[in-house]
């Protein structure tokens, strides 16, 4: 059985998660998606929470196996992809699910399943402050934060090719906005 599905795309550091993590505590009969990713688990992360945790090599077996609905290639040896299993897990239950990727993995998504899904693109005000808030969350080394803001720039250009636009300025805002035009999404048949 399948359902609806939001989607989630922002360059990292433009406060997806806050957002996400809002919209999933809001009471909508939402339900996120865990992804797989081969890259080494951050402090605080837990395996099969926040990612499936696998290998570069094991990632790649899965891809081989068919096993992902769409994946890329974020950084080098950095696999993320959505995985069919997790998609049907929460279909069968009858809940929306909630994706979170990078912009093309939005944008395949989104084109995989046309108007049974809703694309967001989450945009930080502007580079500077991303840089700021990449540097503050300290989670990455310097030429991490580099490499981050290297390709944050080249997602930015993407952002049309979502169905809304959600700019992070303030906080409160963005998650007012951003369950508005889920609630409305999910009030159309
Ligand atoms: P992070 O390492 O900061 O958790 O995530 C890095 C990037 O990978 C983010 O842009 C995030 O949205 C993206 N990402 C997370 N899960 C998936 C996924 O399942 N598929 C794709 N294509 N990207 C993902």
């Amino acid at each position: 059985m399948q359902g609806k599905m939001i989607i989630i795309s922002a360059p990292s550091g433009a406060g997806k998660s806050t957002i996400i993590k809002a919209i999933l505590d809001s009471g909508m009969d939402i339900e996120f998606s865990v992804s797989a990713c081969s890259r080494p688990m951050r402090n605080g992360e837990q395996d099969g929470v926040h990612y499936h945790f696998l290998s570069v090599d094991d990632f790649k077996r899965r891809i081989v196996n068919d096993e992902f609905q769409e994946w890329e290639e974020v950084y080098k040896n950095h696999f993320y992809g959505t995985l069919k299993s997790e998609l049907s897990r929460i279909w069968d239950k009858g809940k929306t699910i909630l994706i979170e990727a990078d912009v093309y993995g939005g944008v395949s998504m989104k084109s995989q399943y046309g108007a049974q899904a809703l694309s967001i693109f989450i945009k930080p005000p502007g580079l500077a402050q991303l840089k700021e808030r990449l540097i503050n969350r300290s989670t990455d080394k310097q030429e991490h934060i580099e490499t981050r803001l290297a390709k944050a720039q080249e997602e930015m250009d993407l952002a049309d090719k979502f169905d809304t636009i959600v700019v992070n300025d303030d906080l409160d805002t963005a998650v007012r906005e951003a369950k508005a035009v889920i609630q409305s999404f999910l009030s159309h048949e």
